[in-house]
């Protein structure tokens, strides 16, 4: 059953609905009542699909390439340096290289589940990336709308290798967004932007994952980026869902760190209120958060409040330099956007918000390769010399 967030109004699983007719908020899957013991997730191949009983769609004709059960790294060097028992949740191991990739298996297993031949998003990067490949392997077409100029090199190169028909709109995310939903909504295609709740019934399980990650125990928080603020809304789902059912008996704080050009969810959240202002203008290195006008902000803000957590803002300069110090102290490469969540959890340490000790999973949500231009930019450039033994030996000893 899908269920209206606010007034609680429900709608059928089939229904092609991405908003509600009542008051025009956004739906959720009504979580599955299952008697199930967690035992059995134990011993599956170590996919998303291992939890088939808690989503929602169809199981027996997926449309998967191996999503999920991404590698749960404990970082110990950045965590001794930060004073935090910290583990590193790597979603740029995913097929296509981003968390995304869950949210299109059960997307797009929905999407052939109803009989449509045509998927569409509008996209920072990555959602087009993800959806142009499940697209393929379902057989779909696939219309992706991009912000003009402001798609990260990796990704671009994803959608359009392929097969999507890729179209350039002369405008930011959230009006390159506004377009597509029109479209969807005279039946043009069948929305997998995350305002698609099946998008966010894959995305929940990386709160399933970090709780069996951690022996079925829950950290003490769990730190994220967020731009159209599904994902947060999803992993708050999904670790709900786990305590509900009785597999742990704790929560995380949801702790959402947004790019200071583009961060109406902690505007709201330092006001103290649920009403999100939308950003005119939202601008920042790490494009994958470059939204102004958030879909998702109620699931946000509620996953926020509920789980006495938090919401705060790192500059592009403190995203960077994050994403170097995760690169060259753990080995994990990501791009800038993921990064935000370890800039967050350096600032909310040195303001004591986040204490001593705790039990931090930091989610990073895209690979390093997405944006190679940034990377490049970011080090100096290698020396040219001839492959004269005595000159490189000359060159490394006198290096240091
Ligand atoms: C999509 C994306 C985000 C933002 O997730 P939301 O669900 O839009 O908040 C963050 N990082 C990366 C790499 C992404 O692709
Ligand atoms: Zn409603």
């Amino acid at each position: 059953m899908i269920r209206c967030v606010v007034c609680g109004e429900e709608y059928d699983d089939d229904e092609v609905i991405y908003t509600c007719k009542k008051c025009g908020s956004v739906l959720e899957l009504a979580s599955l009542d299952v008697d199930i013991d967690k035992s059995i997730f134990e011993c599956r191949k170590d996919t998303l699909w291992k939890y088939k009983e808690l989503i929602p769609v169809n199981s027996d004709h997926i449309v998967t390439l191996g999503e999920g059960g991404t590698p749960f790294c404990k970082c110990d060097k950045i965590g001794e340096e930060l004073g935090v028992d910290l583990y590193v949740k790597v979603e740029g191991s995913n097929p296509t290289g981003s968390f995304k990739d869950r949210g299109m298996t059960v997307g797009v297993t929905k999407a052939v589940e109803l009989g449509v031949d045509t998927v569409g998003c509008a996209s920072t990067g990555n959602t087009s990336a993800s959806l142009s490949a499940y697209a393929a392997r379902a057989g779909l077409r696939c219309i992706v709308f991009l912000p003009s100029g402001k798609v990260a090199l990796g990704k671009l190169a994803q959608a359009m290798f392929h097969g999507a028909e890729v179209i350039s709109i002369d405008g930011n995310f959230d009006e390159a967004l506004e377009a597509m939903t029109a479209l969807a909504l005279d039946k043009y295609l069948y929305l997998l932007n995350s305002i698609n709740p099946y998008r966010l019934e894959g995305q929940k399980t990386i709160g399933y994952e970090i709780l069996q990650d951690l022996g079925w125990e829950s950290p003490d928080r769990i730190i994220l980026p967020v731009g159209n603020a599904g994902n947060i809304s999803a992993i708050w789902k999904g670790v709900s869902e786990f305590y509900d059912l009785g597999f742990v008996d704790s929560k995380p704080m949801m702790t959402g760190i947004q790019a200071e050009g583009a961060c109406p969810i902690t505007n709201a959240f330092r006001k103290g209120t649920k009403d999100v202002v939308p950003v005119d203008d939202p601008e920042t290195i790490a494009t994958a958060i470059r939204i102004g006008a958030p879909v998702s902000y109620i699931k946000a803000m509620n996953a926020i409040y509920d789980s006495n957590g938090y919401s705060e803002t790192v500059t592009d300069e403190e995203i960077l330099d994050a994403q170097k110090y995760l690169a060259r102290k753990e080995g994990i490469g990501v791009e800038p956007a993921s990064a935000a969540s370890i800039a967050g959890l350096r600032k909310l340490r040195e303001e004591g918000v986040i204490d001593k000790g705790e039990r931090v999973a930091c989610v990073v949500t895209g690979h390093l390769l997405k944006d190679p231009n940034t990377a490049i930019d970011a080090c100096t450039k290698p020396v040219e010399v001839s492959a004269d033994i005595d000159a490189l030996k000359n060159l490394l000893t006198n290096k240091e």
